[in-house]
């Protein structure tokens, strides 16, 4: 018993609606731990683009999250150093405005 051409068209077609409907792997890069989409059907990856790739075998496991710790202290310090500039730029303006003390 064979299939005609037409039916068996119709079942190609059909698979193909249902491979693409399956969802994709999503899984978190192991150099950035940013998520991202897996698109290759079986090749199971682990890192979100070729520059993650490439970092994570040029300087190892550490880097990525030395990188990420690193971007937000120097974050955070930025925004202390930005803080206090603010507050002695507001004690410099007192001190100019008042009369009591003499301007140099
Ligand atoms: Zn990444």
């Amino acid at each position: 018993m064979s299939l005609s051409p037409k039916v068996r068209r119709e079942r190609r077609a059909f698979a193909a609606k249902l491979k693409d409907r399956k969802p994709k792997r999503r899984g978190r890069c192991a150099n950035c731990f940013k998520m991202y989409v897996d698109e290759s059907p079986n090749q199971i990856k682990k890192f979100c683009g070729d520059q993650c790739k490439k970092e994570f075998h040029a300087h190892g496991s550490a880097y990525g999250p030395l990188k990420v710790r690193l971007e937000k202290l120097v974050r955070q310090i930025t925004r202390e150093l930005e803080v206090r500039v603010k507050n002695l730029e507001a004690a410099l303006k007192e001190v100019s405005r008042s009369p009591n003390q003499p301007n140099p």
